[in-house]
């Protein structure tokens, strides 16, 4: 846990969310300022800052917060239509917080890659 990091505080209960799902290692919740009809965030419960700084021990859990988010999007309905699982990695990506998250991207035909 980071005591100043947004998405820790998500995951104490001392900002607001709209959570989908939870598990002793893992949440899931809708984003604040979606550009899709379905755009949800799945968050490891440890503090993970980035894709890039993960480590090998990291490995079970980056599978978990695939499989969640796969979960999370059949629950939305959009597995039949289809969906994006992104990850913003640093300024080009325009990454704006440092906690590890997938965006969950569906519900209507998504724009271009980059
Ligand atoms: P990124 O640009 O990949 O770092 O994505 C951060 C995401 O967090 C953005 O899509 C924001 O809209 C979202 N976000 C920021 N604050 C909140 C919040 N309080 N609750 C839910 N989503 C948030
Ligand atoms: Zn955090």
């Amino acid at each position: 846990m980071s005591h100043n990091c947004l998405f820790c505080r998500i995951i104490r209960g001392e900002i607001p969310s709209t959570q989908v799902y939870s598990d002793d290692r893992t949440l899931a919740f809708r984003d604040i300022h979606p550009v899709a009809p379905v755009h949800l965030l799945v968050i490891p419960k440890e503090h993970v800052e980035l894709i890039a700084s993960t480590r090998p021990e990291h490995e079970p859990l980056l599978g978990r917060l695939m499989r969640v988010a796969a979960q999370v999007a059949r629950e939305a309905g959009v597995d039949g239509t289809g969906y994006r699982v992104t990850v913003n990695q640093g300024a080009d990506a325009g990454q704006q917080v440092d906690h590890l998250h997938l965006h969950v991207l569906g519900g209507r035909r998504l724009g271009g890659m980059g």
